[in-house]
């Protein structure tokens, strides 16, 4: 089997180290300066205070609900299918037709509907695939949790209210 020689020469300047020193220190004293006499700040006092995301920012998921507060989620499984990384998993049922006020507009909804948020890569394939608009990403990036299984969203914590929803 043949091989390669990725090994490379190095100038003068970076086998000393000492450009290289000067800069980290200057760097670094020129923070010192900006912070501590110029008073200028470069980290917040989270979560007191947060910083302001773009529009573009995808963050936790929710699905949103009607004015009669029913989930707009049909579970037609698109966003399942589509998602790369797996983490979604719908059981559907059909609504009793007796008592559904929506007809054919939504003769399913999920039975169950649990979404695996750190197996997610914030893609937003599914969103973009739900027919209903009823998956969404908001702009709430706090997704921090004290257990693995706080982590997996099911149908009720993501048609809550959440702040951030934006
Ligand atoms: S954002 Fe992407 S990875 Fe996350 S649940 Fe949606 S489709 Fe799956
Ligand atoms: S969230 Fe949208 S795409 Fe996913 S199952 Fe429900 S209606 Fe279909």
């Amino acid at each position: 089997m043949g091989t390669i020689n990725v090994s490379k020469e190095y100038t003068l300047k970076e086998r000393t180290y000492l450009p290289a020193l000067f800069q980290g220190m200057f760097i670094t004293m020129k923070r010192f300066i900006q912070g501590f006499i110029l008073h200028k700040k470069y980290t917040i006092m989270y979560p007191e205070e947060k910083r302001i995301y773009s529009q573009r920012f995808r963050g936790m998921h929710f699905i949103s609900v009607d004015e009669n507060k029913v989930e707009n989620c049909t579970a037609c499984f698109l966003c399942e299918t589509v998602c790369p990384a797996e983490c979604i998993h719908i059981v559907a049922m059909e609504r009793d037709p007796a008592t559904n006020p929506y007809g054919v507009r939504k003769e399913k909804k999920p039975l169950s509907f649990d979404l695996d948020v750190m197996r997610c890569c914030f893609c937003g394939f599914c969103e973009e695939a739900c027919p209903m608009d009823a998956i969404k990403l908001s702009r709430n990036y706090e997704l921090s949790v004290l257990s693995r299984q706080e982590a997996i969203y099911d149908l009720k914590y993501l048609t809550r209210e959440v702040i951030g929803r934006g």
